[in-house]
């Protein structure tokens, strides 16, 4: 029910699960971060239960090191809360991680098609067949894998996407579900709203429905559903917390 992404030059860890509490307000019954270090690669933490919870579990592994991932609170549509239907979801060779708010419509489809093709599934969720499709697309490029993939996936989501073989960048995407992207002097955010950035940054832009964004430390890039460049407009919110 809540997205974060971080990419900048912080330890992402702390500030993914700061931003999570942040979103909690929302209401989840489950909680997860993935994030990457050139030696440790993609690293998963994910539980049923509070993100106190995620927070122990993450503590007791002494803290996961990188500077960038994402993080997730759920609410869960499809398949029983349990650790491993939390997100993120990671493709079948562990280098793509997912999170996802919202319901694919068509999963069932397209996990059906993808076992045929020999996929191995481990959850029950819709969210699953987004992180398998995009290895099953993946050819290099992430973003090209995204576009394929929002092609072919009908319902409503926002979705965030770290592929270990391009570990500079996140990838956004929205429809019909809220998503925003924040910006700092060398980090960036994706989330799925402005409560879970504002202690960081109060320069915003709001993704609108079709939108697929490209988030480095220093870069932000915001493309319509063709990968044709948009022009966003940044708000600077002025509220208190
Ligand atoms: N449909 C997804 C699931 O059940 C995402 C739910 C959400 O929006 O948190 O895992």
């Amino acid at each position: 029910c809540g997205i974060i992404g971080y990419v900048g030059r912080e330890e992402a860890a702390p500030i993914l699960l700061n931003g999570l509490r942040r979103l909690e307000y929302r209401g989840y019954d489950s909680a997860g971060v993935a994030v990457y270090h050139p030696e440790d690669g993609l690293t998963v933490v994910k539980t049923k239960g509070r993100i106190q919870n995620l927070a122990d579990q993450v503590e007791a592994r002494g803290g996961i090191r990188g500077t960038l991932g994402l993080g997730h609170t759920r609410w869960a549509t499809h398949g029983e809360p349990s650790d491993v239907n939390s997100h993120p979801h990671l493709s079948e060779n562990g280098r793509i991680a997912v999170v996802h708010n919202g319901i694919i419509e068509n999963y069932a489809e397209i996990k059906e098609f993808l076992q045929s093709r020999g996929v191995h599934f481990v959850s029950q969720t819709d969210t699953e067949v987004v992180a398998q499709l995009l290895e099953f697309y993946y050819d290099g490029n992430i973003l090209d894998a995204v576009t394929k993939v929002l092609h072919r996936i009908r319902g409503a989501y926002a979705l965030g996407v770290l592929c270990a073989d391009c570990p500079d960048r996140l990838i956004a995407a929205r429809k019909d579900s809220p998503l925003i992207l924040g910006y700092g002097d060398g980090f960036h955010f994706m989330a799925s709203d402005v409560t879970a950035v504002i202690q960081y940054t109060r320069d915003v832009c709001y993704l609108d429905d079709g939108e697929i964004a490209e988030i480095t430390a220093d870069n932000v890039w915001v493309y319509d559903a063709y990968l044709r460049p948009v022009e966003k407009q940044l708000h600077r919110v002025d509220w208190e917390i």
